[in-house]
């Protein structure tokens, strides 16, 4: 039978899986001599068991027994013993810390007999005896029994009328405990429990609930914690906070969490218990007013403070409480900080020698630096908060709400912010969110169209504000309460919390972007700690990062944030605007001749934006995919034009007729599996030799370039060698060299990437399609469908477009490259597409020994900060 239960004395600060963070950072702090009350852990295997089984493991019962006899023995008391008890706490503590998440309840064992013996045991202080007593009513009677606490604290709202906490007295609290237990009955049709052993019993099985509690379930799914670790329970015995003025309790953290600023900074309440320091029931004090009234006692925790901090060599964060002059600490753990703090901290460990740079370097994460990017409000106090919808793309916007993208476009032409609302945004919307500050939607999820392009952009945007009612035709949209918002009212949006404001909220830019721009003020402590970090990072990494870009701006931009080349270049955006019309002529064209004047209408234009591309990368590689999407995407509207020739009648134009009659033919069921990729170069003569010649002479007009020339959804060998001789033959005939090679996105590609390699002289992994395929999923449909629901059932922990599926996507990823390097030693392995700036698939590309990650430029510089984590191995996830 396993161990189930700890000794502080036993436990360490490395068996956080078994005795949770709380447990072993207690057992830590009992071996390392601190006062720390002794108590014992039940482990989070007991819990598992729990849960699965729905009862305690055989033999927990009698193990507990033994450590609270133990337990007893050393504190010279029993627990709830009448005449002297034994108090204890019975706490929470999960691998990972769920702040408020779960349960806790303290003063176990006292009832109407053990009040007189706690009493006694304070030298007669009845109002301390009795107030522990109702908050352990209180305690218990909320998280263990359900009771609706509202009752309690009305109960005690009415006894203290109007009185401070501190006014209350022995009779008082007597009377409350009376009818707190009045409560109880009420509520439950039960007596509260007396016994003490009961009540413990009681206590730990609520905890080991607690864990699938709803709150706790959706904070784990926020912070991508797993569901079946369980919690671990700690027994502590008690100490009083709350027996007088030379008593209290108190949390601390040895730097400021909030900035990093080194220095203890903390609250401190006299004459409280547990919870009342954060719970504001009184103002706190600080730590200096701490110093004021007991200077040992501050003397003393200045001295534990700086012995916790060299011994977890970072910020750690304390709960500690005195009783009459003698200081108990509770708690201790690695302390929670804002992404600022981590990496100033971060950087003045390493500069105080505490820890090395790569230690330095793991302990920041690319999605901190992320956050550190994006502009943010200054603060939100007075701000009117209308709705929340999802955090999709971090960042603070103002403006104006507009309804329709050419409105965007209209008012941002003439100067005005604006921010761009959208039941759900789609590709004819582009123009509209650049234009933009930000996006809202009212439907979609983190991966929907506005998300994705949003985050690719840079932009803030705030998904799926289902309380919103949006009316496009109406130009407004109704928040909750009644709140009207009409076209040209200003709203401002928060992109890392979700937070929808009514008016102007103050905006601050980021510093640490204008210093990848390169106008950063280097004495700054913030931009100087990014920058040492990012310096180490990109001298470790082994993976190189490129960018996604398609014109020249985005390619500058890139550069700058240190891109070591483009890893994707979309052709199909050079398709769009004015070239459209010459995009309809190629696809009406009904004779050879017709489609070759359309084609070489196209070519120059594709070759000047070729040549700039080029010109910006200044001979880093370039990767240039040929089109890719299906052909009606390039024409009008099926609806909007049958509307057009119908309302034209007789009169309607022939060439609407025509182009009526293509968008019918091309119309396709399944768009994503049609007529699109390398299927589009092998059906329309000359489509693809058009681009390749295009890009061959922009290559020749720069000159030193080196061009990759990408195939889109392969499968098939043969389909490549047909594309590629064509390819082959255009290149030699200009005397241009460049590498020609294929994504790899459809399942058939990877599971024959030994065949292709024989074609390819790289593959780039397009993952968007290839998790589309691989699930079977059309992500435009399932998001916004079932992916909630697939969330909550736990099919995925996080959406497999978002972070890359490792068992199954990953698996053919390994396949392919595994497969393509054994026919073509040395072949170029990247990744192209969402899941190229998300840490979590960097670490696997790193894992899988692929060459680049290819993201979208605002990404940059957190690929090189993964991708440096990723080197140093960062198994360790305390950082989270
Ligand atoms: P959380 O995980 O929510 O912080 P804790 O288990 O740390 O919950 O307990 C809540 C509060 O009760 C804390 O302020 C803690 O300091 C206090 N507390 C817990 N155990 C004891 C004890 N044995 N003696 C005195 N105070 C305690
Ligand atoms: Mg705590
Ligand atoms: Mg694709």
């Amino acid at each position: 039978m396993p161990k189930y239960v700890y000794d502080f004395t036993e436990g360490n600060k490395d068996l956080k899986d078994l005795l949770g963070g709380k447990g072993a950072n207690l057992a830590e702090m009992t071996n390392l001599g601190l006062p720390v009350p002794p108590g014992f852990t039940i482990t989070t295997e007991a819990c598992r068991h729990f849960l699965t089984e729905g009862r305690l493991p055989d033999g927990l019962e009698e193990e507990v027994s033994r450590h609270l006899s133990a337990l007893e023995a050393k504190m010279g008391r029993r627990l709830g013993q009448a005449d002297d008890p034994l108090l204890v706490s019975v706490r929470s503590g999960a691998r990972f810390s769920m702040p408020g998440m779960m349960e806790t309840v303290l003063n176990i064992g006292l009832n109407d007999e053990s009040v007189h013996g706690l009493a006694k045991q304070s030298s007669g202080n009845e109002r301390f005896a009795w107030d522990s007593y109702r908050r352990l009513i209180q305690m218990f009677g909320k998280t263990v029994q359900g009771i609706d606490g509202e009752l309690f604290d009305d109960a005690l709202e009415a006894l203290k009328a109007g009185r401070d906490d501190l006014d209350l007295e022995a009779a008082d609290f007597q009377r409350l405990v009376e009818t707190y237990k009045g409560i109880v009955r009420d509520q439950t049709g039960e007596d509260f429990p007396a016994d003490p052993h009961r009540q413990m019993r009681m206590a730990v099985e609520a905890v080991f609930r607690s864990w699938n509690a709803p709150r706790a379930i959706l904070y784990r799914r926020q912070e991508r914690i797993p569901a079946d670790l369980g919690t671990a329970v700690n027994v502590c015995s008690m100490v009083f906070g709350n027996c007088g003025m030379d008593s209290g309790t108190g949390v601390a953290f040895t730097r400021d969490p909030g900035t990093g600023h080194q220095g203890v900074y903390g609250d401190y309440l006299q004459n409280a218990q547990g919870e009342d320091v954060v719970a504001g029931i009184r103002n706190t004090l600080s730590l200096q007013e701490l110093e004021r009234i007991d200077k040992p006692v501050y003397d003393e925790l200045m001295q534990i403070m700086a012995t916790l901090e060299n011994h977890y060599r970072d910020l750690c964060d304390i709960e500690f409480t005195v009783e009459r002059g003698k200081l108990w600490m509770l708690q201790t753990r690695v302390g929670k900080r804002t992404a600022g703090a981590a990496f100033r901290i971060a950087v003045q460990l390493a500069e105080q020698g505490m820890i090395s740079m790569d230690e330095a370097v793991t302990r920041v994460t690319g999605d901190q630096l992320a956050q550190l990017m994006f502009p943010r409000f200054a603060g939100d106090a007075d701000a009117k908060k209308i709705a929340k919808g999802m955090n999709a793309s971090p960042g603070a916007a103002v403006g104006k709400a507009v309804f329709s993208s050419e409105r965007a476009v209209e008012l941002a032409d003439r100067g005005e912010n604006v921010i761009l609302v959208r039941r759900e945004t789609n590709p004819d919307d582009l123009a509209g969110m650049i234009a933009a500050q930000g996006v809202l939607t009212s439907r979609g999820g983190k991966t929907s169209h506005a998300a994705v392009v949003a985050r690719g952009m840079g932009k803030t945007c705030v998904c799926g504000a289902e309380e919103l009612e949006v009316s496009i035709q109406g130009r407004s949209f109704t928040a909750p309460g009644g709140v009207v918002v009409n076209e040209g009212d200003v709203i401002s949006i928060d992109g890392s919390t979700g937070a929808v404001y009514l008016g102007e909220v103050p905006v601050v830019d980021s510093q640490v972007v204008e210093y990848f721009e390169g106008s950063g003020d280097h004495e700054d402590e913030l931009v100087r700690a990014v920058d040492r970090v990012m310096r180490h990072a990109d001298g470790m990494r082994r993976l190189e990062v490129r960018a996604n870009a398609d014109n020249a701006e985005d390619a500058a931009r890139a550069r700058r944030f240190g891109a070591q080349g483009i890893g994707l270049c979309r052709t199909e955006h050079m398709f769009l605007g004015d070239r459209r019309q010459l995009v309809e002529e190629l696809i009406l064209a009904e004779t050879d001749a017709e489609r070759e004047r359309a084609l070489e209408a196209l070519r120059p234009l594709q070759q000047g934006d070729f040549v700039e591309l080029f010109r910006e990368m200044k001979g880093l590689p370039v990767t240039i995919r040929l089109l890719d999407p299906p052909l009606h995407e390039f024409l009008p509207d099926c609806t909007d034009l049958s509307v057009k020739v119908a309302l034209a009648g007789d009169r309607a134009e022939e060439k609407d007729l025509k182009l009526l009659a293509a968008v019918k033919r091309l119309h396709e069921q399944n768009p994503m599996l049609g007529l699109r990729g390398v299927r589009l170069g092998l059906v329309i003569p000359g489509l693809f030799a058009m681009q390749v010649r295009a890009i061959a002479e922009a290559a020749k007009a720069v000159g030193g370039t080196r061009a990759e020339i990408m195939i889109p959804l392969v499968a098939a060998v043969q389909e490549l060698e047909n594309v590629r001789d064509e390819a082959r033959a255009i290149l030699a005939e200009t005397g241009v060299e460049a590498l020609v090679g294929t994504m790899i996105e459809v399942p058939r590609a990877a599971l024959t990437a030994g065949q292709i390699a024989e074609a390819a002289e790289f593959f780039s992994f397009g993952t968007n399609d290839l998790t589309q395929m691989t699930w079977g999923f059309s992500r435009d449909d399932v998001e916004a469908a079932f992916f909630s629901r697939y969330l909550e059932l736990g099919v995925f922990g996080v959406s497999p477009f978002e972070s890359l599926d490792r068992d199954g996507v990953g698996r053919l990823v390994r396949l392919a490259a595994e497969e393509g390097r054994r026919t073509r030693p040395g072949i170029k392995l990247g990744i192209c597409g969402e899941h190229g700036g998300d840490p979590d698939s960097i670490h696997f590309c790193h894992e899988t020994g692929l060459d680049y990650v290819s993201c979208s430029p605002f990404r940059i510089p957190v690929a090189r900060l993964e991708a440096g984590r990723a080197a140093l191995v960062c198994a360790d996830s305390d950082t989270r």
